[in-house]
């Protein structure tokens, strides 16, 4: 499916659930995407991108941002701290904070390299062991360690719920977590639910497969 056909469901479920059209960003999940694909969603307009390793990152959007302007890259899979540096010199938006050890390395790194990204925490909400994310017990005194001791920019929640379950209830939960800090975005809802997560406020989904097809060398 297109980016023209992806963003009129995004704005049909916009519509749907009483929101303004403009109310929910697309990031492009181009993970294990070809740099060639990726260039021709840029040349459509799309600017926001999501990826989940740093170093295949790294190769693919140096050349691209040299290309084009205004890219916003954000990272959606799990962070190692010996990639800390990398990320932060490469990536616009931390979508996968989910450790008061992680937030302490970023902020330093941060502050070294000059730049404040603005970070999301990401919340396990499935209690899956195998996941990333923090536990949603856990989620207040990460969130008050991050903003008031390693003065990070968190601007939101992320969510990636167990492919297995309805994602209607970890969608809402998000949404209840996030209005209890007082947060304004919500990265929730992929290919196959973003239009569920729209309906419970998302303000950004990561779409992948339903834009590029599926992901050509699966890693
Ligand atoms: C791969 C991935 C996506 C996109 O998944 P699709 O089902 O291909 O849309 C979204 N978020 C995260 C964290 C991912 O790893």
């Amino acid at each position: 499916m297109g980016l023209a056909a992806i963003k009129s469901r995004i704005r049909d479920a916009c519509k749907k659930a009483g929101r303004s059209a403009t109310a929910v960003t697309l990031v492009a999940v181009s993970k294990s995407q070809p740099v060639e694909k990726i260039e021709a969603l840029l040349e459509q307009g799309q600017r926001v991108f999501g990826e989940n390793r740093v170093q295949e990152a790294a190769e693919k959007f140096s050349g691209l941002r040299e290309k084009y302007d205004g890219i916003e890259l954000h990272l959606i899979g799990h962070l190692q701290t010996n990639k800390v540096k990398e990320a932060v010199r490469i990536f616009d938006v931390i979508e996968s904070l989910d450790s008061i050890r992680l937030a302490g390395e970023l902020a330093a790194e941060m502050k070294k390299q000059g730049r404040s990204l603005p970070c999301l925490i990401q919340v396990n909400t499935g209690g899956e062991a195998q996941k990333g994310g923090v536990a949603p017990q856990d989620l207040e005194a990460l969130f008050r360690f991050c903003t008031e001791q390693a003065n990070l920019r968190i601007e939101g929640l992320m969510c990636l719920p167990p492919v297995d379950d309805i994602p209607d209830l970890h969608f809402a939960l998000l949404h209840k977590l996030a209005q209890g800090l007082s947060l304004p975005k919500l990265s929730m809802g992929m290919s196959a639910d973003f239009e569920t997560a729209i309906r419970y406020a998302a303000t950004q989904v990561r779409v992948g497969s339903a834009l590029f097809g599926t992901r050509e060398n699966l890693k």
